[in-house]
Parts: structure tokens; C-alpha cells; sequence
């Protein structure tokens, strides 16, 4: 059975990117009836920021996409929590160092940082690996008993991975085929810590095989990581999953990947939910903006995938149902902000009016405007599809609860010398109308305009402008049903006063 997991490491707030690889994980897992699971990798205790793992969480759930197990949702592999497996990974770390994959290195942070500033000054680039392992100070120099010695001594000690020398590796990604490494361009990666904590490497492999993990499907960032991991899995005589490395996002405009700053810089959010930086600003968030979770997903998926054909809008369980790790592209996707807007608009109008209705009256009662909720139902039934995001639906249908203050000057220079004239004439037909509902309004007028036998858009765009104050806004008759007769009469008098 497919199992599949979400690895973040709780530095910040997730981004959209993370997002993307949570949500890919989420569909193949779905896709095949497999499990998507949330593990939390906080192992780096350097970078651990207080609140990321909650809105990792929140994220998820407000994206609509819920892992079936992970921290909170204990299932059969937890605890899920890396901080919280310490010790298994010890067991790991000594069974490398066992087997003769591993070894102990001592070298100091001083040194190693002057063996590196030599290298630079002879143009070369310092590499802890089969190089030079044999010279530094590790227990592949020196006896054993020496370094047990030095470590009941209480010396800083790393565990190093013993990379295997001039060994070509054939690896295959689902999405980018067959790479071939050479492992000679590897260093000794350190697995272990003296802190009695892995590294990101050995508690990710040690997990995923634990864990059953089938698939790990990440951001392309890890590709690079791929190699050791392969080499991990074959230390351990383990089998390694299969991997999938999805492609960057890249900025909207230039190149490069999509940060944190290009959302500040050109005003769209590039994070599920706001985010409080330590500095006390906020990053913007997609659902504090009015973003709709379906619409994010949407336009989440495809970037860096399409289902092969022109479909643009798809429901999550469409997407299930499509989704393809061999469809996945290699080439980085670009974000784009308007595109991102134009699914929230494709969404925003597909919700239920009653709904709808709930927001506006929110913001009709801040206003301090009484109105009744099947009114204001129907008002949002007539707006909405103009609408992008939930704050547009005042100023889309404020007219029907005020009456205009302005005209609209552009169209206001269509007012004829006879018009007052001929809307007084209507005004007082409608005055007359005992049945005012629109489809009956509207055969009155009709009637009328065709008996005095003018221009069906010499009476029609002055009444709007009347009404409306500006040629906008739905179907006219609509407009007067709703607000009524007297108010329908109140505002010709006006507009023609
Ligand atoms: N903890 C890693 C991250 O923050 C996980 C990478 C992986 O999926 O292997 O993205």
C-alpha cells in the first residue's frame, strides 16, 4: 500500500511551495488508497521557531487537504515528531559505525574552518571526504581505545558517513529518469551530532524506512540530497522508496524561485495563512485575504502539472482521480499572481448565496444598515459573479441600500435636454404599477417606451444612472424590484431634480 508523508521542519511559516509538495503527496496518496502522513522534522534545534508546527497543521486543514496520521493523529509509526525519536536514531547512528559506514570525527569547528580558508586562499574548495579523511582527526587515524577514550572524556564528537570512493550510482526519479553520480563528488556528511541529535539525513532515512514510507515525493532543493540517501538505504541493506522531485516555483517576474519577498514586493501572499515574523510584522496570508482553500488548491496543482488537456478548473476529488507523477514537469513552474486571482473569481462566484449573504450582512450591520437576509440573498445572487473576493460585494452592491450621491460624470453627459422630462413621465408610470416585481416592471416600461416610440437607450441608461449612479449593475428591473417602488420613484425625482 502507498504510504507517503509530509516532512516539514518547523523553521516558519510553510510556504506555498510546501504547500504544493504536501498537496502532490496528498493526491497520489488518495489516488492509490494510501496513507498521506505528517511528520514534523525538528531535529535542528538551532532553527525550531515556536508556532510553526501549529500552523503547519492549521494550513492543512484549512487547504482541505488532512494528513491521515502525524502529530495529534497518532497511527501505527509515531511518536511523528522527530525531536521525540532521539533515541532510535542513536541506535541507527551506532549501527553505521558497526558496520564500518561510519566513523567518529573530532575535528574542532576552528579547524575545520581554517583547513577551509587555506583551500580558498589555493582556489580549491574544502570537502571532508575520502580526499582527506585520512588526515584529519577522526577515529579512521587513530585506536580505538583512544576514541572511546576521548569520548567518555566528554569530547565534541560528530558521526560521519564514510562515503564509499569511485563508486558510480544509477538513480532513477519518477519525474526526472535515470541520473547517474558519481560519489567521489560526495563529502562525509555528518549523521550525528554531539548534542545527541541526528542530522536532517539519517533521522529522514531512518523515518522513511521506518515508517513504510513507499514514495518521497519533495521539492526539487533535495535532488542534491538524493545520492547520500540512496547510499543510506544500501548501508542500512535496506530498500529505498522511490522518489519524485517536483520542480521549483519560480518568481512571476526575473528568474529564480519564488520567496517570501516577491510576495511582499509585488502585494500577493505566498503563505496559507498570515504569519507574525519575530520582528512583530505580518506576512500576508491567502485566507486572510479572501482567498477560498479550493481555489488555492486549484491553482496549486497546477503548477508543475496538468492532467494533459485544456482543463483548467478541477474539484479535489477530479484532481484525485487525475493526478499523475509521471505528468509532473521537470521545468520549474512560474507563479502568477493574477492567474491566482482568476481561480479564486472562477470560485468565489460558485458559492451559495445564503453564504454569501452571512459577509455582507456583517458589513451591513457595521454600516449600520438594517436589512432583510432573503433581500440581501438575492442582492448577492446578482453581484457575485462580478466578485473576486468577499471585501468587493460592498462596493458591487452598495447602491442597492443607499441611493447614489454622484453620478457618474462620463455618463452623465448623455443627459439629454428632454430627459428629466421623459423619466418624470416613466416615474409616474411606475408610481401606477400595482404589480412591481421585475419581469412585470420591465414589460410596463417596455411598453410604454415603444408607445411614445423613442430609443430604447435614451430612457434605459438615464434610469440606470438614476438609480445606480453609474452604467453598472445588474439587470435594471432586478435592481428596482428589490429596492421598490417608493425608492425607485424617490431616486428619478432626484436624478432629475
Ligand atoms: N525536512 C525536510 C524539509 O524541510 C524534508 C525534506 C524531505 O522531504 O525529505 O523540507
Amino acid at each position: 500500500p502507498v504510504r507517503v508523508r509530509f516532512a516539514p521542519s518547523p523553521t516558519g511559516p510553510l510556504h506555498i511551495g510546501g504547500v504544493r509538495t504536501a498537496l502532490f503527496n496528498y493526491l497520489f496518496a488518495k489516488k492509490h488508497g494510501g496513507t498521506f502522513y505528517l511528520r514534523i522534522e525538528d531535529t535542528d534545534q538551532n532553527r525550531f521557531v515556536p508556532g510553526a508546527e501549529e500552523y503547519i497543521i492549521e494550513a492543512l486543514n484549512w487547504c482541505g487537504i488532512p494528513f491521515d496520521e502525524g502529530v495529534g493523529k497518532e497511527g501505527n509509526y509515531g511518536p511523528y515528531r522527530q525531536s521525540e525519536r532521539k533515541e532510535i536514531y542513536k541506535q541507527y547512528a551506532q549501527q553505521l559505525l558497526d558496520s564500518g559506514w561510519a566513523y567518529y570525527a573530532f575535528d574542532t569547528a576552528e579547524s575545520l574552518d581554517e583547513l577551509r580558508k587555506k583551500d580558498e586562499a589555493d582556489g580549491k574548495t574544502f570537502i571532508y571526504n575520502h580526499g582527506n579523511r585520512g588526515t584529519l582527526d577522526n577515529s579512521l587515524n587513530i585506536p580505538a581505545e583512544e576514541t572511546q577514550q576521548r569520548i567518555a572524556n566528554g569530547d565534541e564528537y560528530v558521526i560521519r558517513f564514510k562515503t564509499p570512493v569511485g563508486e558510480t550510482l544509477f538513480l532513477n526519479d519518477i519525474i526526472r529518469g535515470d541520473i547517474k553520480f558519481d560519489t567521489n563528488l560526495l563529502d562525509d556528511k555528518v549523521l550525528f551530532k554531539s548534542d545527541g541529535m541526528p542530522t536532517y539525513h539519517l533521522a529522514n532515512i531512518v523515518d522513511d524506512h521506518l515508517m513504510e514510507t513507499t514514495h518521497v515525493i519533495r521539492g526539487e532543493e533535495w535532488l542534491p540530497s538524493m545520492p547520500l540517501h540512496e547510499l543510506l538505504y544500501k548501508a542500512f541493506g535496506w530498500e529505498a522508496p522511490l522518489f519524485a522531485h517536483l520542480p521549483l516555483i519560480l518568481k512571476p517576474v526575473g528568474n529564480g524561485k519564488l520567496s517570501k519577498r516577491d510576495g511582499d514586493k509585488l502585494g500577493f501572499p505566498v503563505f496559507p495563512l498570515e504569519w507574525t515574523n519575530a520582528d512583530g510584522t505580518k506576512s500576508m496570508g491567502y485566507r486572510e485575504q479572501g482567498y477560498l482553500p479550493d481555489a488555492v488548491v486549484n491553482f496549486l496543482a497546477l503548477l508543475g502539472w496538468n492532467p494533459g488537456t485544456d482543463q483548467e478548473l478541477f474539484t479535489l476529488d477530479e484532481l484525485v482521480l487525475l493526478f499523475d507523477l509521471e505528468r509532473v514537469h521537470k521545468a520549474g513552474a512560474k507563479f502568477d499572481p493574477e492567474k491566482n486571482k482568476w481561480f479564486n473569481h472562477q470560485y468565489f462566484g460558485r458559492q451559495d448565496n445564503a453564504t454569501l449573504a452571512k459577509g455582507l450582512s456583517h458589513i451591513l450591520l457595521q454600516k449600520g444598515i438594517n436589512w432583510h437576509i432573503e433581500d440581501v440573498t438575492t442582492i448577492v445572487g446578482l453581484v457575485k459573479e462580478r466578485a473576486t473576493f468577499a471585501s468587493e460585494l460592498w462596493d458591487l452592491s452598495d447602491y442597492f441600500f443607499v441611493a447614489p450621491t454622484t453620478y457618474d460624470e462620463k455618463a452623465a453627459k448623455n443627459w439629454k435636454e428632454d430627459t428629466g422630462e421623459i423619466l418624470n413621465e416613466l416615474a409616474t408610470v411606475l408610481e401606477n404599477t400595482l404589480d412591481f416585481s421585475s419581469h412585470n416592471t420591465e414589460a410596463v416600461t417596455k411598453a410604454w417606451i415603444e408607445e411614445k416610440g423613442i430609443g430604447m437607450g435614451k430612457v434605459m441608461q438615464p434610469l440606470r444612472l438614476s438609480l445606480v449612479g453609474a452604467l453598472k449593475g445588474p439587470h435594471l428591473f432586478d435592481i428596482m424590484s428589490i429596492i421598490g417602488k417608493e425608492e425607485t420613484f424617490a431616486r428619478i425625482q432626484k436624478a432629475i431634480a
